[in-house]
């Protein structure tokens, strides 16, 4: 039986760590498995489409001189919220000329797959509802870690070592792949799976929609909060014919409801800021 009061990490004995590969024991990797030349310069943002990735993509603009874009097509009911991408990226590049030098490539993926593999009515055509978890129906099970998986393949491949991701604890549905240490676990994950220092970003994790609404303010100024409000799509059923005051959507889905709560309060609190 294990004696709680002798327990230690450290252990007592004489250890040889010559087994352990050489980065553990104190060492460094020999040159050839660093992977390709990569640059903390650069940035790959996992871009939807939707108000969060987009205001991600804006922060990272702020922050690398050269920022890529990807997006995944996984048969998503809202699949509205892919094809506001061209329009976004263009939309930047005209009203922030400042940033357009910086803004390169933009990849899509299909991960069609993915969508056949779930059975939540964000790939089904399903009332969106509570599972008995207590999760929105709308869970695609480990959909942010696959997402974060292929960016940093792609990543590798073009030398890029920083990846940004709009995920949010504070204001979140209940995604636990949305967490911050299933987050910072995956980092770790594909530094040492794929033998490489990739840094996971992740800008909106403690803000909520109020404040990531600030945060497009901070990064662009009242013309980025627009660009945000009438370009970008979140609600679930992809509908664009109406837009409110917090952008376009059917005002009653989730993500709607959390939109219009979010920008409700960041205009609560702008009172008074100039
Ligand atoms: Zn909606």
């Amino acid at each position: 039986m294990l004696d709680r009061d002798h327990f230690s990490l450290v252990p007592s004995w004489p250890v040889s760590y010559s087994f352990l590969p050489p980065f553990v024991a104190g060492g460094s990797f020999p040159p050839r498995h660093l992977g390709p030349k990569m640059s903390e310069s650069k940035a790959l943002v996992l871009f939807s489409g939707g108000q969060d990735s987009t205001i991600c993509l804006a922060w990272a603009l702020t922050h690398y001189p050269v920022v890529e874009t990807v997006g995944f097509d996984y048969g998503q009911r809202h699949a509205v919220e892919l094809r506001c991408r061209p329009s976004i990226l263009a939309a930047l590049r005209d009203r922030f000329p400042h940033w357009a030098p910086r803004l390169h490539h933009d990849h899509c993926i299909d991960l069609q797959s993915l969508g056949q593999l779930s059975d939540s009515s964000l790939t089904k055509d399903l009332e969106i509802k509570l599972t008995t978890d207590n999760l929105p129906d709308t869970f695609v099970p480990g959909r942010n870690l696959i997402f974060f998986t292929f960016a940093a393949a792609v990543a590798y491949r073009r030398g890029i070592n920083v990846l940004v991701g709009g995920m949010c604890e504070t204001d979140y549905s209940g995604y636990p792949d949305c967490r911050d240490d299933a987050i910072k676990a995956l980092q770790v994950c594909l530094n040492i799976g794929m033998a490489a220092k990739f840094r996971l970003e992740t800008p909106l994790m403690w803000f909520n929609k109020g404040e990531s609404w600030q945060m497009a303010r901070n990064c662009g100024g009242d013309p980025l909060v627009e660009l945000v409000r009438t370009e970008t799509h979140s609600c679930y059923k992809g509908e664009r014919l109406h837009l409110h005051p917090w952008g376009f959507g059917c005002a009653q889905c989730p993500a709607c409801l959390l939109r219009a709560k979010g920008y409700e309060s960041f205009l609560n609190h702008l009172d008074g800021v100039p």
